[in-house]
């Protein structure tokens, strides 16, 4: 037992201090509080239970326990709260358990035993049900997590049988033989889990800086970066299908006036209702971002050049329909667009924003607030079908 005792409590400093010294670099989320705390927990049920001969006062009031079912309840909380979801009311039911339970239980060490596997076993069965639930069945640190809790469901409630059947051998224990391999097991799982947890968070941080490197601040849309990668990425998936992939490249007209009239940051309010009303527009699959300063690009996956036409225009009408309000000013804007469209396995990202891009270019000579079409490379030197929004 005290070699158990030793290892869950080793696994509960270094997740502990690990954790804080995360917490100390990275304040964006109180799951570290939570996880410190589970920790502290975690610690003093340990050092109860080891003490358990000299405070056995405490033990038959089932303060280990306790300390135990709430290190189990925070640890969840932490993970609610990293996924940002609300805290777990579900967390209480194995402290209820444990409270009820105690009064006819306290009096001997076995039936306690018994009891407490009982309620940390529901602890870990709701915890991994939910990480279970909320997890992609995938080998990932979070999976692992829930697989762990599982087992240690099945665990706790097998020690909980093998003590009732046991009662009167261990007595007022301690646990002999095998019976001390489930305590020995948790705190295997225990260390497991502060790994895993150590991992999840990297995994975090790790996609946290993608989304920085991808995306864009002002409008929340893939960035220039975000978008050639992410559109090459579904060019070279669809380059073996006969489909025909289109490309739209928007660009807010007169958008310099609309600057100087207003001011910068209304011109950035512009940029982003363009973003926000596009992205309300435009279908799952479809691929958009702000590759400049007032300039989008859409790429439609698998779509007709009448589709992509029809998605265009609906774009540009969603923005040029309705003001735009900043400071309480309603901003008038229009936006021109340009489109190319090829079969999808001879496209190329880059020859094809080309295309988009003279089409575009012809859109703006031709008068603005319009969408030009260009379909092949031939067509560049030939004038393109330019059409006035209605
Ligand atoms: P056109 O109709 O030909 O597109 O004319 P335009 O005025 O829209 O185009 P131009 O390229 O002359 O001006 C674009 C302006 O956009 C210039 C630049 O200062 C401004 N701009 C670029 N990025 C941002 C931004 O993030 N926020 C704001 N507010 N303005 C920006
Ligand atoms: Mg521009
Ligand atoms: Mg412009």
């Amino acid at each position: 037992m005290f070699t158990v005792g030793l290892l869950a409590g080793i696994a509960s400093a270094l997740g502990c201090l690990t954790i804080v010294i995360i917490w100390l670099r990275d304040r964006s989320t109180a799951s570290y509080a939570w996880w410190v705390l589970a920790f502290l927990l975690s610690g003093l049920g340990v050092a109860l239970t080891a003490q358990r001969h000299s405070l056995l006062q405490l033990t038959t009031i089932g303060l280990p326990g306790f300390a135990a079912l709430l290190s189990v309840g925070a640890f969840w909380c932490g993970l609610r709260v990293f996924d940002r979801r609300s805290l777990p009311v579900l967390a209480l039911v194995p402290l209820v358990i444990w409270a009820l339970g105690l009064p006819f239980v306290h009096h001997l060490f076995a039936l306690r035993q018994m009891h407490f596997n009982i309620a940390i076993g529901t602890a870990t069965l709701l915890v991994g049900v939910d990480l279970w639930r909320s997890t992609a069945r995938e080998l990932s640190p979070r999976f692992c997590i829930a697989l762990i809790c599982l087992f240690e469901t099945l665990v706790s409630y097998r020690q909980a049988i093998a003590l009732a059947l046991m009662r009167d051998t261990v007595g007022q224990g301690p646990l002999h033989g095998w019976l001390t391999f489930a305590p020995f097991q948790s705190a295997v799982a225990l260390v497991a889990i502060v790994v895993l947890g150590i991992l999840m968070i990297a995994e975090r941080t790790q996609s946290r800086f993608r989304d920085l490197a991808m995306n864009d601040q002002l409008t929340g849309v893939l960035n220039r970066r975000g978008f050639f990668e992410t559109g090459a990425n579904q060019l070279e998936k669809l380059s073996g299908t006969s489909s025909e992939t289109a490309i739209a490249l928007f660009d807010i007209d007169f958008f310099k006036a609309i600057n100087d009239k207003h001011g910068h940051p209304a011109g950035d309010t512009v940029i982003a209702e363009f973003a926000r009303r596009a992205v309300s527009t435009i279908r799952p699959g479809d691929i958009f971002g702000r590759i400049g300063g007032e300039e989008f690009a859409l790429l439609l996956p698998d779509t007709t050049l009448n589709d992509a036409r029809l998605i265009v225009e609906r774009v540009r009408a969603t923005f040029s329909g309705t003001p735009i309000l900043h400071d309480r000013i309603e901003i008038m804007a229009t936006a021109s667009a340009g489109i190319s469209i090829a079969r999808s396995r001879d496209a190329n990202l880059d020859q094809f924003i080309s295309l988009a891009d003279s089409a575009l270019y012809a859109a703006k000579k031709a008068g603005r607030n319009r969408t030009s079409i260009l379909r092949t490379i031939a067509d560049r030197d030939a004038p393109a079908i330019t059409r006035k929004s209605s």
